[in-house]
């Protein structure tokens, strides 16, 4: 089969994702083999490309926002037949045994293995998924829009969720790019109202657009204090102003896997009164569920911008330049 290949990780623009030839996966006794219909592109795969995430397999197939269809499957799959629809995520496998996953906690497993990170994903013809960490998916939705859902979405649901956002609470957004806007929908469907701080101007539009009852720059204060905000915007120097526009009581989560420095806080006002600063790690599998769950049932949609995926590396210089808006989705146009 033809899949993308991190050759040696380094600038894309450079060519350091190929496309190759590879041997069709094999799945392990409890996976499954999925024909790859799309796969969504997240600034993850960037981040492995060109090496800012180190090298866990050489060579490796990006790609965790899978949509596809079930091939084959090893001795020990069960609840899955040939030609179902199923998702695959970035989260792979976890031991299962471990403290963090007895008390419900798998996305903090020490032993965690990735999509496309540890193992190959989905910008290739074919792919495998252990079959319990395989996301079922809703019919009706066609498989780029689903796509995104699949990282940015269950993330930013996670997110979401840290936050604590109480019933009609008030929730600010600093960022509004992939994760922020599909939060955005799930928060603005359960009657939350939406205060979007973020710097581009056609992200304040988008925002206003999907409901959100002010978008502002992300270093202005909200019209009024907030119950609890999420940082979507990988920038440290943002956390004192998102504490500041909390009320008393009120929680920040941190949603990024990387976040330049945190500068010093001040206590009496950014934390005292009882403000809580969080981080957020991956997603657990109930997440992903009830995350595909609510998304079903309110309609979320992602804004995107389909590519073949014989251009992957195209997409992800795109991603790189800012080219274009919404989340880029690759439709296999290989097989
Ligand atoms: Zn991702
Ligand atoms: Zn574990």
């Amino acid at each position: 089969m033809r899949a993308w290949s991190v050759a040696a990780p380094g600038p894309v623009e450079r060519g350091s994702l190929r496309l190759v030839e590879k041997p069709v996966p094999v799945p392990g006794a409890d996976e499954l083999l999925v024909r790859v219909r799309a796969c969504g592109v997240c600034r993850t795969d960037l981040h492995v490309t060109e090496g800012d995430l180190p090298v866990r397999r050489p060579g490796v197939t990006p790609g965790h926002e899978v949509v596809g269809v079930v091939a084959g499957g090893g001795p020990a799959v069960d609840g899955f037949a040939l030609g179902d629809r199923v998702g695959v995520a970035w989260l792979r496998r976890t031991d299962g045994s471990c403290p963090y996953c007895a008390r419900g906690a798998e996305n903090l497993c020490p032993a965690s293995r990735y999509t496309g990170w540890d193992t190959d994903g989905g910008y290739a013809e074919y792919t495998t998924v252990p079959a319990p960490f395989a996301y079922p998916l809703p019919a009706g939705v066609d498989d780029v829009t689903l796509a995104p859902l699949l990282c940015a979405g269950i993330i930013g649901y996670r997110a979401l969720r840290r936050a604590a956002l109480p019933p009609g609470g008030r929730l600010g957004l600093y960022g509004f790019g992939g994760s922020a806007h599909l939060c955005a929908q799930v928060a603005l469907a359960e009657g939350a109202t939406v205060h979007v701080l973020t710097r581009g101007a056609a992200a304040r539009r988008l925002a206003l657009d999907l409901g959100a009852a002010s978008a502002r720059d992300a270093y202005e204060a909200p019209p009024e204090p907030l119950d609890s905000a999420i940082l979507f915007a990988p920038v440290g120097d943002l956390v004192p102003v998102a504490l500041r526009a909390l009320d008393r009581g009120g929680v920040l989560a941190v949603a990024g896997i990387h976040l330049s420095d945190v500068p010093p806080l001040r206590y009496e006002s950014e934390l005292f009164y009882e403000k809580e600063l969080r981080s957020v790690t991956s997603n657990t599998r109930t997440d992903g569920r009830e995350f595909l769950a609510l998304a079903a049932r309110h309609g979320v949609r992602a804004t995107t911008h389909p590519y073949p995926l014989s251009r992957a590396g195209q997409a992800l210089a795109d991603l790189k330049a800012g080219r274009f808006d919404g989340a880029a989705v690759l439709v296999n146009d290989l097989s």
